[in-house]
């Protein structure tokens, strides 16, 4: 059986893991242009492992050691090499993929948290201000996108949003992506991982002074391994809990179809009164045409009791 003859190119044999980087030589191997498009080239191939010719073809670099030079400095870290005779049966192709980190990058890459400073004009959201019936709107500035009253300037959160977010979606479909992924990020960190870095993320309720979003009586998460922070008023947690979903629902709102700064109890802590502090108790009242649920939650923001109010 013959197989591709890549020795002519100066590719060396398979070599075992090195050790482990640290963050500065890490941006220091990917901090080239050749190494950025073998890491493009591996991501854009249809089928990986890819063989050495292959890959620098793709990179368009004639100089088979220089390429192969590249090569090496990513080769352990960021991707591996491949010994296709160890396949199951033995038939297939030497080439190179990706490890975990590599993949990171070029996610970063695409994600354009690397490479772009994207900016939008400001552009209307449905729903209006809580505070003032004003309406309101959607900015983004340093990657972070703020729903905003235009009236009194009210916030209606404040969440980062990477820039490769914005491609290929109108006005409408970015309003809409915002509030699905804050809603996941606060799912998460709720749920006590971290949408950084998976660490562990603790919760904790505060209620002095005000945060980012003007809140005062708030969830507030740290991670314990990256320090990312997130904060939200209490009823955010609340969006898919089965009994205010039920009691929106036969209402006729459905609260999967509205965007959450839409719903005050999510943006404003006006509807969350402080029960007990040692240990925290905390209700949220979410009224509905004349009818109104009370939740009350814990201190991990478990719900503990939900009870409904009618108008008659
Ligand atoms: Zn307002
Ligand atoms: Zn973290």
């Amino acid at each position: 059986m013959s197989r591709p003859d890549v020795s002519s190119e100066g590719e060396p044999p398979l070599e075992s893991t090195p050790a482990s980087l640290d963050p500065a030589d890490a941006f220091a191997l990917i901090g080239n242009e050749t190494r950025l498009a073998i890491l493009e080239a591996l991501w854009a191939a249809d089928d990986r492992p890819v063989p050495f010719s292959a890959l620098r073809r793709e990179v368009g670099m004639r100089d088979s050691a220089q390429f192969n030079y590249h090569l090496q400095k990513l080769t352990g870290h960021f991707i591996t090499k491949v010994d296709g005779a160890s396949d199951e049966d033995g038939t297939g192709d030497d080439g190179y993929a990706f490890k975990h980190a590599g993949e990171k990058v070029v996610r970063s890459v695409i994600a354009g948290s690397f490479n772009e400073h994207p900016t939008f004009e400001p552009f209307a959201v449905e729903g209006s201000c809580f505070a003032c019936n004003g309406a309101l709107e959607a900015r983004y500035d340093d990657e972070r996108l703020t729903i905003v009253c235009t009236d009194c300037g009210e916030a209606h959160g404040e969440y980062s949003f990477p820039p490769g977010g914005l491609n290929d979606r109108t006005a409408e479909e970015i309003a809409d992506a915002f509030d699905q992924r804050v809603r996941h990020l606060h799912c998460l960190a709720a749920d006590g991982v971290c949408p950084e870095c998976s660490g562990r993320m603790e919760t904790e309720i505060v209620d002095e002074g005000e945060c980012c979003l003007g809140v005062r009586v708030r969830v507030d998460h740290e991670c314990a391994q990256c320090g990312h922070t997130l904060c939200s008023a209490a009823g955010l947690r609340l969006l898919d809990h089965s009994a205010v979903v039920s009691f929106h629902r036969e209402r006729g709102v459905p609260l999967d179809e509205r965007s959450y700064w839409t719903l005050p109890w999510c943006v404003s802590d006006e509807y969350t009164q402080v029960l007990e502090r040692d240990p925290w108790r905390l209700e949220v009242r979410m009224p509905v045409d004349g009818d109104e649920l009370r939740v009350t939650l814990d201190g991990d923001l478990s719900v503990l009791e939900t009870s409904v109010q009618t108008a008659d």
